[in-house]
């Protein structure tokens, strides 16, 4: 299953307190920001900490409304949080007093739409899909933090939303992790062909994992251009991508869009190479 995401002149707006005088003023956090996500696309949204990355995850996943704009999935307009949209955060948000298989049935649990079987039988199958199943029966303490994010991953999956969206996932990870869990990610995103909005702030993670790198600019946030990534990521792995002369020309473009600067072209930097 996968929906498709449409942010149309999205603007958002919050009331902060001045430094000095302490009233209230507004602060306009996003502005005109348009972005379609095609069904079951991986779009990797980039940009600096404090452009707004959050505040379009947080509307997607209907946590809040727009101050003007409209986000859509699937056509239609969203009016809060529900079952087709599922969040995996940076921090971890285990329970920690039920193990990996136990934090995953409570989330199938809480949908109200499935018998204790379906909830065993599909807390079994998403643990493996993330590679976990020998841990199944631990508690998150006895998991490194990698472990725990691919619980929290099994547990946006299991009741099968129609858009992931992640907000920098794999950000307290160590850089082996994050690499592992990113290609991790890729395998399991073929697989299920769920719709995902990956964000970061990492230039090469959100060039190894989008097909399409959304470059946002902040004060205030837009997003200033959607780069399309033609890698072959099948081969990811073996071929070690993130060495070739490919990804350095995307992740240059990328780098120089953040930079405000202007890019060598791409077809420039993959003639040369
Ligand atoms: P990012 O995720 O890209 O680091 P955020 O979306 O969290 O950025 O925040 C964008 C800007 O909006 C920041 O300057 C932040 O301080 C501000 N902001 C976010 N949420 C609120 C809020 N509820 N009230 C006031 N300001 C906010
Ligand atoms: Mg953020």
């Amino acid at each position: 299953m996968s929906s498709s995401i449409e942010l149309r002149d999205v603007s958002q707006v919050f009331a902060v307190r001045g430094d000095e005088d302490r009233q209230l003023r507004d602060f306009v956090a996003l502005q005109g920001v348009d972005l379609t996500v095609a069904p079951g696309e991986l779009l990797a949204l980039v940009g600096p900490s404090g452009c707004g990355k959050s505040t379009v995850l947080d509307l997607v996943a209907g946590l809040t409304r727009p101050t003007s704009g409209r986000v859509l999935v699937d056509g239609e307009e969203i009016t809060g949080p529900g079952l087709d949209r599922s969040v995996v955060f940076q921090q971890y948000t285990l329970l920690p007093w039920r193990t990996a298989t136990a934090n995953v049935e409570l989330a199938l649990e809480a949908t109200g739409r499935y018998t204790r079987a379906e909830r065993r039988e599909r807390a079994r199958e998403h643990l493996e899909l993330v590679g976990l199943t020998e841990f199944a029966h631990r508690y998150p303490h006895e998991l490194s933090g990698g472990m725990k994010q691919r619980v929290a991953i099994a547990r946006s999956l299991s009741y099968e939303p129609g858009v992931l969206l992640m907000d920098e996932p794999f950000g307290a990870l160590d850089a082996q992790t994050r690499e592992r869990l990113q290609e991790e990610l890729v395998g399991i995103w073929e697989r299920t062909g769920t719709t995902i909005v990956f964000i970061t702030h990492d230039i090469e993670e959100a060039v190894f994992l989008g097909q399409r790198v959304a470059v946002m600019s902040s004060r205030p946030g837009r997003v200033k251009e959607v780069v399309d990534i033609d890698l072959d990521r099948s081969a990811a792995v073996e071929s070690d991508i993130r060495s070739t002369p490919e990804f350095a020309a995307y992740r240059h473009h990328v780098w120089a869009s953040l930079r405000q600067q202007p890019a060598r072209r791409l077809e420039e930097v993959e003639r040369v190479a």
